[in-house]
Protein backbone atom coordinates (compact mmCIF):
# COMPACT_ATOMS: atom_id res chain seq x y z
CA UNK A 1 0.00 0.00 0.00
CA UNK A 2 1.18 3.46 -0.82
CA UNK A 3 0.28 7.01 0.13
CA UNK A 4 -0.04 9.00 -2.96
CA UNK A 5 0.78 12.74 -1.96
CA UNK A 6 0.27 15.41 -4.08
CA UNK A 7 1.90 18.77 -4.29
CA UNK A 8 1.38 22.73 -5.39
CA UNK A 9 2.95 22.95 -8.72
CA UNK A 10 3.73 26.12 -7.95
CA UNK A 11 5.41 26.08 -3.88
CA UNK A 12 5.52 22.85 -3.83
CA UNK A 13 3.76 22.55 -0.38
CA UNK A 14 1.36 19.59 -0.21
CA UNK A 15 -2.02 20.09 -2.25
CA UNK A 16 -4.77 17.24 -2.17
CA UNK A 17 -6.23 18.23 -5.50
CA UNK A 18 -2.51 18.18 -6.78
CA UNK A 19 -3.64 21.36 -8.51
CA UNK A 20 -2.47 25.07 -7.25
CA UNK A 21 -2.52 25.04 -3.30
CA UNK A 22 -4.37 27.28 -1.08
CA UNK A 23 -1.89 30.16 -0.69
CA UNK A 24 -0.94 30.27 -4.16
CA UNK A 25 -4.43 30.77 -5.57
CA UNK A 26 -4.46 33.58 -2.84
CA UNK A 27 -1.99 35.05 -4.36
CA UNK A 28 -3.51 35.03 -7.89
CA UNK A 29 -6.82 35.90 -6.86
CA UNK A 30 -8.22 39.86 -6.81
CA UNK A 31 -10.89 38.96 -4.31
CA UNK A 32 -11.92 42.06 -3.34
CA UNK A 33 -12.57 45.67 -5.31
CA UNK A 34 -13.58 49.30 -4.02
CA UNK A 35 -15.17 51.98 -5.55
CA UNK A 36 -12.63 54.90 -4.94
CA UNK A 37 -15.66 57.15 -5.04
CA UNK A 38 -19.43 56.94 -3.86
CA UNK A 39 -21.82 59.72 -3.60
CA UNK A 40 -24.29 60.43 -1.01
CA UNK A 41 -26.87 62.80 -1.95
CA UNK A 42 -28.91 64.01 0.54
CA UNK A 43 -32.13 67.02 0.90
CA UNK A 44 -30.77 70.20 3.03
CA UNK A 45 -34.05 70.69 4.02
CA UNK A 46 -35.42 67.23 4.88
CA UNK A 47 -32.37 65.27 5.00
CA UNK A 48 -34.27 62.28 2.99
CA UNK A 49 -31.69 60.56 0.29
CA UNK A 50 -31.68 59.64 -3.23
CA UNK A 51 -30.40 56.32 -4.34
CA UNK A 52 -30.71 56.58 -8.30
CA UNK A 53 -34.02 58.13 -9.23
CA UNK A 54 -35.68 57.29 -5.98
CA UNK A 55 -36.00 59.65 -2.86
CA UNK A 56 -36.72 58.27 0.65
CA UNK A 57 -36.62 59.60 4.12
CA UNK A 58 -33.50 58.50 6.35
CA UNK A 59 -33.92 57.67 9.90
CA UNK A 60 -30.14 57.37 10.15
CA UNK A 61 -27.02 59.80 10.98
CA UNK A 62 -25.11 61.17 8.23
CA UNK A 63 -22.15 58.84 9.65
CA UNK A 64 -24.83 55.66 9.58
CA UNK A 65 -25.24 56.92 6.17
CA UNK A 66 -21.44 57.12 5.18
CA UNK A 67 -21.15 53.92 6.60
CA UNK A 68 -23.78 52.51 4.96
CA UNK A 69 -22.30 53.60 1.32
CA UNK A 70 -18.81 53.08 1.72
CA UNK A 71 -19.50 49.25 2.63
CA UNK A 72 -21.68 49.38 -0.61
CA UNK A 73 -18.70 50.42 -2.49
CA UNK A 74 -17.14 47.26 -2.00
CA UNK A 75 -17.10 44.08 -3.89
CA UNK A 76 -15.92 40.86 -2.61
CA UNK A 77 -15.35 37.59 -5.04
CA UNK A 78 -17.87 34.63 -3.73
CA UNK A 79 -15.29 32.54 -2.68
CA UNK A 80 -14.40 34.94 -0.02
CA UNK A 81 -16.15 33.26 3.33
CA UNK A 82 -17.44 34.87 6.32
CA UNK A 83 -16.69 38.28 5.70
CA UNK A 84 -15.50 40.78 8.45
CA UNK A 85 -15.72 44.91 7.91
CA UNK A 86 -14.24 47.10 10.19
CA UNK A 87 -14.94 51.05 8.84
CA UNK A 88 -13.49 54.20 10.40
CA UNK A 89 -14.51 57.52 9.01
CA UNK A 90 -12.71 60.46 9.01
CA UNK A 91 -14.31 63.86 8.16
CA UNK A 92 -11.90 66.06 6.04
CA UNK A 93 -14.58 68.67 4.98
CA UNK A 94 -18.18 69.19 5.23
CA UNK A 95 -18.94 67.93 2.00
CA UNK A 96 -16.16 65.01 2.00
CA UNK A 97 -16.28 62.18 4.52
CA UNK A 98 -12.80 59.68 4.29
CA UNK A 99 -13.99 55.75 5.11
CA UNK A 100 -10.84 53.41 5.93
CA UNK A 101 -12.70 49.84 5.63
CA UNK A 102 -10.40 46.74 6.33
CA UNK A 103 -11.92 43.49 5.10
CA UNK A 104 -11.11 39.94 6.73
CA UNK A 105 -12.37 36.89 5.06
CA UNK A 106 -11.48 33.08 4.33
CA UNK A 107 -10.37 32.58 0.99
CA UNK A 108 -9.52 29.03 -0.46
CA UNK A 109 -8.98 28.09 3.52
CA UNK A 110 -6.61 30.62 4.00
CA UNK A 111 -7.50 33.92 6.29
CA UNK A 112 -7.36 37.53 4.39
CA UNK A 113 -7.23 40.76 5.23
CA UNK A 114 -6.90 44.30 2.93
CA UNK A 115 -7.97 47.53 3.46
CA UNK A 116 -9.43 50.04 0.90
CA UNK A 117 -10.02 53.50 1.19
CA UNK A 118 -13.67 55.16 -0.30
CA UNK A 119 -14.24 58.61 -0.39
CA UNK A 120 -17.73 59.83 0.08
CA UNK A 121 -18.56 62.63 -1.75
CA UNK A 122 -21.26 64.62 -0.15
CA UNK A 123 -24.22 66.47 -2.55
CA UNK A 124 -26.88 68.40 -1.73
CA UNK A 125 -30.20 68.19 -3.92
CA UNK A 126 -33.66 69.57 -3.03
CA UNK A 127 -35.66 66.54 -2.87
CA UNK A 128 -39.11 65.32 -4.81
CA UNK A 129 -40.90 66.57 -1.57
CA UNK A 130 -39.63 69.80 -1.03
CA UNK A 131 -39.59 71.22 -4.74
CA UNK A 132 -43.16 70.09 -4.48
CA UNK A 133 -44.24 72.05 -0.88
CA UNK A 134 -41.54 74.99 -2.01
CA UNK A 135 -43.57 75.35 -5.42
CA UNK A 136 -46.75 75.36 -3.73
CA UNK A 137 -47.74 72.36 -5.55
CA UNK A 138 -50.97 70.72 -3.83
CA UNK A 139 -53.47 68.45 -4.80
CA UNK A 140 -56.55 68.77 -2.72
CA UNK A 141 -57.57 71.53 0.11
CA UNK A 142 -59.89 70.22 3.22
CA UNK A 143 -61.96 73.03 4.11
CA UNK A 144 -63.43 72.59 7.72
CA UNK A 145 -66.44 74.86 8.96
CA UNK A 146 -68.77 74.66 11.32
CA UNK A 147 -72.79 74.98 10.44
CA UNK A 148 -73.98 78.27 11.45
CA UNK A 149 -71.11 79.45 13.50
CA UNK A 150 -67.33 79.81 13.75
CA UNK A 151 -65.22 76.76 14.53
CA UNK A 152 -64.51 76.70 18.08
CA UNK A 153 -60.82 76.26 19.40
CA UNK A 154 -61.17 72.77 20.22
CA UNK A 155 -62.20 71.94 17.01
CA UNK A 156 -59.35 73.62 15.29
CA UNK A 157 -57.24 71.72 17.68
CA UNK A 158 -58.50 68.34 16.78
CA UNK A 159 -58.65 69.10 13.33
CA UNK A 160 -55.13 70.07 12.68
CA UNK A 161 -53.90 67.16 14.80
CA UNK A 162 -56.06 64.63 12.82
CA UNK A 163 -54.41 66.10 9.90
CA UNK A 164 -50.69 65.86 11.28
CA UNK A 165 -51.17 62.23 12.24
CA UNK A 166 -52.80 61.16 8.73
CA UNK A 167 -49.66 62.54 7.38
CA UNK A 168 -47.29 61.32 9.74
CA UNK A 169 -48.36 57.94 9.41
CA UNK A 170 -49.06 57.98 5.72
CA UNK A 171 -45.42 59.43 5.33
CA UNK A 172 -43.83 56.60 8.16
CA UNK A 173 -45.62 54.18 5.84
CA UNK A 174 -43.87 55.17 2.71
CA UNK A 175 -46.19 57.70 1.10
CA UNK A 176 -43.17 60.72 0.85
CA UNK A 177 -45.32 62.77 -1.17
CA UNK A 178 -48.22 62.51 1.15
CA UNK A 179 -47.42 66.38 2.96
CA UNK A 180 -49.42 68.82 4.46
CA UNK A 181 -48.48 71.72 2.09
CA UNK A 182 -50.17 74.30 4.64
CA UNK A 183 -52.90 75.09 7.00
CA UNK A 184 -54.75 78.25 6.68
CA UNK A 185 -57.20 79.62 9.49
CA UNK A 186 -59.86 81.81 7.73
CA UNK A 187 -63.09 81.64 8.10
CA UNK A 188 -62.40 78.38 8.91
CA UNK A 189 -59.79 75.99 8.54
CA UNK A 190 -57.96 74.78 5.24
CA UNK A 191 -55.86 72.08 5.00
CA UNK A 192 -53.97 71.75 1.94
CA UNK A 193 -52.69 69.25 1.19
CA UNK A 194 -49.72 67.24 -1.80
CA UNK A 195 -52.39 64.49 -2.57
CA UNK A 196 -55.90 64.11 -2.59
CA UNK A 197 -56.05 60.42 -0.81
CA UNK A 198 -54.47 62.13 1.92
CA UNK A 199 -57.24 64.55 1.88
CA UNK A 200 -60.01 62.17 1.86
CA UNK A 201 -58.05 60.55 5.17
CA UNK A 202 -58.10 63.73 6.93
CA UNK A 203 -62.12 64.61 6.12
CA UNK A 204 -62.92 61.40 7.14
CA UNK A 205 -60.75 61.40 10.22
CA UNK A 206 -62.26 64.84 11.36
CA UNK A 207 -65.90 64.15 10.58
CA UNK A 208 -65.53 60.84 12.45
CA UNK A 209 -64.09 63.11 15.78
CA UNK A 210 -66.00 65.56 15.87
CA UNK A 211 -69.43 65.05 13.23
CA UNK A 212 -70.93 66.32 10.85
CA UNK A 213 -69.91 65.15 7.37
CA UNK A 214 -68.35 65.96 4.09
CA UNK A 215 -68.82 66.23 0.41
CA UNK A 216 -66.44 66.39 -2.59
CA UNK A 217 -65.87 68.42 -5.03
CA UNK A 218 -63.22 67.93 -7.60
CA UNK A 219 -62.17 70.36 -10.35
CA UNK A 220 -60.09 69.85 -13.47
CA UNK A 221 -57.10 71.71 -13.04
CA UNK A 222 -55.04 70.08 -16.16
CA UNK A 223 -53.39 67.48 -18.00
CA UNK A 224 -50.35 65.37 -17.53
CA UNK A 225 -49.26 62.37 -20.23
CA UNK A 226 -53.16 62.36 -21.36
CA UNK A 227 -54.08 62.01 -18.14
CA UNK A 228 -56.82 64.58 -16.54
CA UNK A 229 -55.87 66.03 -13.38
CA UNK A 230 -58.02 67.21 -10.71
CA UNK A 231 -57.75 69.28 -7.40
CA UNK A 232 -60.34 68.34 -4.93
CA UNK A 233 -62.11 70.02 -2.45
CA UNK A 234 -62.99 67.93 0.83
CA UNK A 235 -65.54 70.25 2.12
CA UNK A 236 -66.45 68.99 6.20
CA UNK A 237 -69.82 70.75 7.62
CA UNK A 238 -69.50 69.96 11.40
CA UNK A 239 -73.09 70.28 12.97
CA UNK A 240 -74.10 73.27 14.68
CA UNK A 241 -74.09 71.82 18.34
CA UNK A 242 -71.27 69.75 19.49
CA UNK A 243 -70.85 66.75 21.38
CA UNK A 244 -71.10 68.12 25.32
CA UNK A 245 -73.01 71.32 24.44
CA UNK A 246 -75.48 72.15 27.00
CA UNK A 247 -78.16 74.02 25.37
CA UNK A 248 -81.78 75.75 26.83
CA UNK A 249 -84.75 74.71 24.71
CA UNK A 250 -88.09 75.58 26.33
CA UNK A 251 -87.02 76.22 29.61
CA UNK A 252 -85.23 72.58 29.74
CA UNK A 253 -81.13 72.13 30.31
CA UNK A 254 -80.63 69.40 27.01
CA UNK A 255 -76.86 68.20 26.97
CA UNK A 256 -75.99 66.65 23.31
CA UNK A 257 -74.92 63.21 23.53
CA UNK A 258 -74.86 62.57 19.91
CA UNK A 259 -74.19 64.69 16.80
CA UNK A 260 -75.79 62.14 13.93
CA UNK A 261 -75.88 63.10 10.30
CA UNK A 262 -80.02 63.50 11.01
CA UNK A 263 -80.76 63.40 14.40
CA UNK A 264 -79.50 64.99 17.46
CA UNK A 265 -79.45 62.74 20.64
CA UNK A 266 -80.12 64.86 24.02
CA UNK A 267 -80.11 63.73 27.84
CA UNK A 268 -82.09 65.87 29.56
CA UNK A 269 -80.42 67.49 32.91
CA UNK A 270 -83.39 67.96 34.65
CA UNK A 271 -84.69 64.41 34.35
CA UNK A 272 -81.98 62.03 33.22
CA UNK A 273 -84.31 61.08 30.50
CA UNK A 274 -82.32 60.64 26.61
CA UNK A 275 -84.61 62.28 23.73
CA UNK A 276 -84.11 63.30 20.22
CA UNK A 277 -83.96 67.02 20.07
CA UNK A 278 -86.69 68.48 16.96
CA UNK A 279 -84.86 69.67 14.32
CA UNK A 280 -85.34 73.32 13.70
CA UNK A 281 -86.76 73.82 17.82
CA UNK A 282 -85.59 76.94 18.69
CA UNK A 283 -82.37 76.65 21.62
CA UNK A 284 -79.66 78.68 23.09
CA UNK A 285 -76.22 77.66 23.66
CA UNK A 286 -75.14 77.34 27.56
CA UNK A 287 -71.95 75.97 27.07
CA UNK A 288 -70.12 72.92 27.23
CA UNK A 289 -69.07 70.18 29.97
CA UNK A 290 -65.76 70.20 28.80
CA UNK A 291 -66.14 73.35 30.83
CA UNK A 292 -67.81 72.43 34.06
CA UNK A 293 -66.39 73.62 37.13
CA UNK A 294 -67.02 71.79 40.33
CA UNK A 295 -69.32 73.23 43.00
CA UNK A 296 -69.93 72.22 46.50
CA UNK A 297 -73.16 71.85 48.44
CA UNK A 298 -74.03 73.50 51.20
CA UNK A 299 -77.19 71.79 51.84
CA UNK A 300 -79.52 69.98 50.53
CA UNK A 301 -83.63 70.11 51.83
CA UNK A 302 -86.72 68.09 50.09
CA UNK A 303 -84.63 67.53 46.75
CA UNK A 304 -82.97 71.12 46.80
CA UNK A 305 -79.60 72.01 47.10
CA UNK A 306 -77.84 74.98 48.16
CA UNK A 307 -74.86 75.33 45.59
CA UNK A 308 -71.76 77.76 46.23
CA UNK A 309 -71.80 79.65 42.99
CA UNK A 310 -68.00 78.73 42.06
CA UNK A 311 -67.73 82.12 40.41
CA UNK A 312 -69.85 84.84 42.87
CA UNK A 313 -69.14 82.22 46.12
CA UNK A 314 -73.03 83.25 46.41
CA UNK A 315 -75.45 80.33 47.68
CA UNK A 316 -78.00 79.71 45.20
CA UNK A 317 -80.65 77.22 45.01
CA UNK A 318 -80.78 74.76 42.82
CA UNK A 319 -83.39 72.04 42.56
CA UNK A 320 -81.75 68.40 42.62
CA UNK A 321 -82.19 66.44 39.43
CA UNK A 322 -82.78 62.97 40.58
CA UNK A 323 -79.81 61.53 38.71
CA UNK A 324 -77.75 62.98 40.96
CA UNK A 325 -76.94 62.03 44.34
CA UNK A 326 -75.72 64.54 46.43
CA UNK A 327 -75.63 65.34 50.10
CA UNK A 328 -74.14 68.15 52.39
CA UNK A 329 -70.44 68.70 51.72
CA UNK A 330 -69.82 67.10 48.49
CA UNK A 331 -69.38 68.26 45.18
CA UNK A 332 -71.40 68.56 41.60
CA UNK A 333 -70.19 69.58 38.29
CA UNK A 334 -71.70 72.98 37.30
CA UNK A 335 -71.74 75.56 34.05
CA UNK A 336 -72.83 78.92 34.75
CA UNK A 337 -75.88 80.07 32.53
CA UNK A 338 -75.19 83.73 31.98
CA UNK A 339 -78.07 84.55 30.32
CA UNK A 340 -80.07 83.53 33.04
CA UNK A 341 -77.73 84.08 36.07
CA UNK A 342 -78.44 80.47 36.74
CA UNK A 343 -76.49 77.57 37.38
CA UNK A 344 -76.84 74.19 35.57
CA UNK A 345 -76.08 71.07 37.23
CA UNK A 346 -74.34 68.74 34.70
CA UNK A 347 -72.53 65.63 36.69
ZN1 LIG B 1 1.33 26.66 -3.63
ZN1 LIG C 1 -36.48 67.36 1.18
Amino acid sequence: MSIRESFCPQCGEPSDSGDLCGKCRVGRTRWMEAAPRVEGITCPACESRRTGAVWQDTPVSREELARELALQAIRLVPEARNPEFRVSLWERSPNRTIATISVKAILFGVPVEEEARVEVVWRGETCDRCSRISGGYFEGVVQVRADGRPLSAREREVAARISSEVEERLQEGGARLSFISRMTEDEGLDIVVGENAMGEEIARGITGALGGRYTVHPKLSGEKAGKRLYRITYSVRLPRLQKGDVIEADGKYLEVRETGKRQLKVFHLGTGAMTVFPPDSPYRVVGNVRDAVQALIAYTEAGVAGIIDPGSFATKEVRMPRWVKVEAGSHVLVLQDQFADRIVVVG
